[in-house]
C-alpha cells in the first residue's frame, strides 16, 4: 500500500519550495501526500534556524509528534532544513522518537535515505538503530535536481535559481546551514518559467538567499566567482554590444548574472510577472535598477533589506555598506522606476546597539519610506560571530524598540496606502479568502481585494482602490488586462 507523508513547513519562501521539490519527489516515489499528522506514515518538519524561537517552534511541534509514534511505533519522524544542520545529534538527543536528520543541502537524497531507515528497521527493529543522520555536505548537488512539478499554487510559482550564501552577516546562520553558494543554469531556470507559463501561472518569484549574486558559481565550476572577474566580463559585453567597438572576444565567456537573467527571463519567456527575494544591498548594482526599469515583466517591487541605519551597527553585521550608500541605490532606483514598491527587514538590539544607532534606522526608515517592514529582536545564534559577543540589549528594550519601529512603519504604510484611494492599480487575483472575497497582489505587493466571481482567479485585472484598511487597498474591478501599477 502507498505510503503516506505529511509535511510541514517553517521559516521562509526557500523552504516552501524545498518542501514543494520534496513533494514531488516523494509523490514520483508512489507516496501521497496528506494534510492530517494522524492519517501519515512519515511525518517531516522542514524547519528554520534563522531565531531561537523558530527552532523551539519545531521542537515542540515534534515533540507532540513523538507521542503519535508511542502508540504508532512504524511511523518515521524526520526532521529537515535548517535546524536539521544547526542542531544535528542534538536533535535526536533532545527527540529520541526522531528517526531522520537532513539537512537542506541533502534534499534530494530524501528518498534514499527514508529507504535506508526503512532497510535498517528491518534489520534492527523501530528503535535508535534505524535512525539516518545526513548533514555533511557543503553545497546542495543542483545537477542532480530531480524533474518534479508539484506545486502548491495554481496562479504564481517559485523558482529556485540558486543555493547557499557566501556572505558573512555576523548574526546569521544560514551561510552555516544552506552551504556555498551555488546556482542554477539560465537555461534550465528559462526552461522552468516557460514550462510553468504554458501550464497557466502568470507570476514567478525568482529565489535566493542573495539573488545578485546569482551566476557567481554554476554547478560545472563556471561563473564569474570575484567581483574583479564579473566587471570584467561587463566591460566586455559593453564592448561586444557596441558597433563602433571591435568584436574580439565575442567568444569569450559572457557574463550571466542576475540583471542578465531578468532581461532572459522578460524577452525569452511568456511569463506575465517577476518577482525576485531577496537583494543583499551591498551587491544591489545600477544594472539591476536599469534591467528592471527596462523589463515589462519585472514587477516595481524590491525588497532590499537595511537590518540597521547606523553605520556602526552596520560595520558589526559585516554588510559591507553605510546608511549614506545605501540612500543613494534607493534615489538612483527611485529615478529610474519612479514608482517602486520597498520593504526592508530591520534587526533591533544586535550586540552594543545604543540609543543613538536606534535613533538612525528610525530616521533612515523615515527618509526611505518603506511600503512595508520586517522587523526582528536579534537572536544570538551559535557558531556565528555575532554569537560570541555579549547580547547586551536587554529583552525589555529590545521589545520596546520593535514595537517603536512598528509603530513608525505602520504610520509610513498607512499614509502611503492612502494615497493610492481612487487611483486603479493592476491586480492578479489569486484566490477567494475566508470572506468569500477575491484577494490578490497590486505590482508593488499589496492585497488588494474585491467582489468577483470565481472566474477571474489567474486573471490580470484593474482594481480601482476605494478603501484601505491595515495593509490592505480595499477595491472594484475596474477592467481586465488593465495596464495600471
Ligand atoms: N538573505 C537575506 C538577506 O540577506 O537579506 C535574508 C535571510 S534571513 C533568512 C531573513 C532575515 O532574518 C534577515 O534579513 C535578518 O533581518 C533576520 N535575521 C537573520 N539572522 C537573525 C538573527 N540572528 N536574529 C534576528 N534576526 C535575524
Ligand atoms: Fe544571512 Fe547575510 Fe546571507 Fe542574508 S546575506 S542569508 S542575512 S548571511
Amino acid at each position: 500500500m502507498a505510503q503516506a507523508v505529511y509535511l510541514q513547513t517553517y521559516g521562509c519562501q526557500m523552504n516552501e519550495r524545498d518542501s514543494e521539490e520534496i513533494l514531488g519527489m516523494l509523490g514520483a516515489q508512489g507516496y501521497v501526500v496528506v494534510d492530517r499528522e494522524e492519517d501519515a506514515d512519515v511525518i517531516l518538519l522542514n524547519t528554520c534556524s534563522v531565531r531561537a524561537h523558530a527552532e523551539e517552534r519545531a521542537f515542540g511541534k515534534m515533540g507532540l509528534m513523538q507521542k503519535l509514534k508511542r502508540e504508532r511505533p512504524s511511523l518515521v519522524l524526520g526532521i529537515l532544513g535548517c535546524m536539521a544542520k544547526a542542531q544535528r545529534e542534538e536533535v535526536f538527543r533532545r527527540l529520541p522518537q526522531v528517526d531522520l536528520v537532513a539537512g537542506p543541502a541533502e534534499i534530494y537524497d530524501l528518498p534514499d535515505l527514508l529507504a535506508g531507515v526503512a532497510e535498517r528497521r528491518q534489520r534492527a527493529g523501530f528503535g535508535a538503530g534505524a535512525r539516518m543522520l545526513a548533514v555533511d555536505r557543503k553545497v546542495r548537488p543542483l545537477d542532480r535536481r530531480p524533474a518534479t512539478d508539484y506545486r502548491a499554487g495554481q496562479v504564481t510559482a517559485f523558482v529556485t535559481i540558486m543555493e547557499g550564501c557566501d556572505k558573512k552577516c555576523a548574526y546569521c546562520i544560514v551561510p552555516t546551514t544552506r552551504g556555498q553558494e551555488v546556482s542554477r543554469p539560465m537555461e534550465e531556470i528559462l526552461d522552468e518559467v516557460q514550462q510553468l507559463a504554458r501550464a497557466g501561472y502568470r507570476q514567478v518569484t525568482l529565489l535566493g538567499q542573495n539573488v545578485n549574486s546569482y551566476g557567481k558559481r554554476f554547478p560545472d565550476g563556471s561563473g564569474w566567482v570575484g567581483p574583479g572577474r564579473r566587471r570584467a566580463l561587463l566591460q566586455l559585453e559593453t564592448h561586444a554590444g557596441s558597433a563602433d567597438l571591435p568584436s574580439e572576444g565575442l567568444d569569450e565567456p559572457r557574463l550571466v548574472d542576475f540583471p542578465a537573467l531578468l532581461r532572459a527571463i522578460d524577452g525569452k519567456t511568456s511569463i506575465e510577472r517577476v518577482r525576485f527575494t531577496t537583494s543583499h544591498p551591498f551587491d544591489a548594482h545600477e544594472e539591476l535598477f536599469q534591467a528592471m526599469a527596462e523589463s515589462r515583466t519585472v514587477c516595481e517591487f524590491l525588497h532590499l533589506p537595511v537590518q540597521s541605519g547606523s553605520d556602526r551597527v552596520l560595520r558589526a553585521m559585516r554588510r559591507g555598506y553605510t546608511a549614506e550608500r545605501y540612500l543613494g541605490q534607493i534615489a538612483r532606483l527611485r529615478e529610474l522606476v519612479p514608482d517602486v514598491a520597498l520593504s526592508t527587514d530591520i534587526i533591533v538590539g544586535f550586540p552594543g546597539e545604543t540609543e543613538a544607532d536606534f535613533e538612525a534606522t528610525c530616521n533612515l526608515m523615515a527618509r526611505v519610506r518603506y511600503d512595508s517592514a520586517f522587523v526582528f529582536k536579534y537572536s544570538p545564534r551559535p557558531g556565528t560571530e555575532a554569537a560570541g559577543w555579549p547580547d547586551d540589549v536587554p529583552q525589555s528594550v529590545k521589545e520596546r524598540r520593535n514595537q517603536a519601529i512598528l509603530a513608525l512603519q505602520e504610520h509610513i504604510s498607512r499614509e502611503k496606502l492612502e494615497a493610492r484611494v481612487d487611483s486603479e492599480v493592476e491586480v492578479l487575483v489569486e484566490e477567494r479568502n475566508r470572506r468569500d472575497q477575491l484577494t490578490g497582489k497590486s505590482r508593488g505587493n499589496t492585497t488588494v481585494v474585491l467582489e468577483g466571481p470565481d472566474a477571474l482567479i489567474g486573471e490580470l485585472v484593474g482594481v480601482r482602490v476605494r478603501r484601505v484598511t491595515g495593509t490592505t487597498m480595499i477595491g472594484e474591478l475596474a477592467g481586465r488586462g488593465a495596464s495600471a501599477r
